[in-house]
């Protein structure tokens, strides 16, 4: 997009942000992906990062056919924008692991690749990116803010990205996301309980308490250690 001028005489451009200009992405295909299956089309958004070293390496590994692996985006640090497979097919990006009881989430879900090796926080271009990239997905699909998850949402213990350094809260504030919960919740905090909350929120795999756990607190207090505390239900509790 070029730079807006202003004339006098003539609006300036709105502020707000489109969910409809086109970002161009930079078309790099993949050979791995097929039709989604059932008929079933986007109803979700996997955030990824590549824990790889360089946007580089994960390109050729996405597009290479014997990692059978691949993803919709991919977004630089520097919030360059590449497209591998396209929004109606199915990528290889989620694997095994299910969401509200769905499984097949590849079938679901558009994918999307943050390069990031897993180590450091996420630039401020490449998170600028990834949100217009976000609400152009969810206005082309009509995706909720509670259909935008990380792999590790839908995964748990077996994957843990986009990992504790992505920045949820923001995603939430700007309604890409579904706003954590603030209530005070409970007076003590039981297994049973938080198990009944993380699976009414979306987390449904069939997985032990420990596990349950990390997951939720990866994605709503990644600092948070030790045994169970209110502190974990709060931001399941849905906003009445
Ligand atoms: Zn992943």
């Amino acid at each position: 997009m070029g730079m807006a001028m202003r004339v006098a005489g003539t609006r300036a451009r709105s502020a707000v942000p489109s969910a409809t200009d086109p970002l161009n992405p930079i078309w790099h295909p993949s050979p791995n992906f097929g039709e989604r299956r059932d008929g079933l089309t986007p109803s979700l958004i996997v955030i990824h990062y590549t824990a790889m070293d360089s946007a580089q390496a994960a390109l050729d590994r996405l597009c290479d056919p014997k990692a059978e692996v691949s993803a919709h985006y991919l977004v630089g640090n520097d919030g360059t924008l590449w497209q591998m497979v396209r929004e109606e097919d199915r990528a290889w990006h989620a694997g095994a692991g299910e969401w509200h009881g769905q499984t097949d989430i590849n079938s679901r879900s558009i994918g999307i690749e943050l390069d990031n090796a897993g180590k450091h926080p996420f630039p401020e271009p490449q998170m600028h990116r990834l949100e217009q990239l976000l609400r152009q997905i969810m206005y082309r699909w009509a995706i909720l803010p509670n259909g935008v998850i990380g792999h590790s949402d839908m995964a748990p213990g077996r994957k843990f990205d986009p990992g504790p350094r992505f920045d949820w809260l923001r995603l939430e504030r700007n309604l890409l996301a579904t706003p954590r919960g603030y209530a005070a919740g409970p007076q003590t905090a039981s297994k049973g309980q938080f198990r009944n909350l993380a699976q009414a929120a979306g987390f449904s795999a069939d997985v032990d308490d420990d596990t349950l756990l990390h997951a939720v607190r990866l994605r709503y207090r990644p600092w948070g250690r030790g045994p169970l505390q209110q502190a974990d239900l709060a931001p399941l509790i849905p906003h009445s």
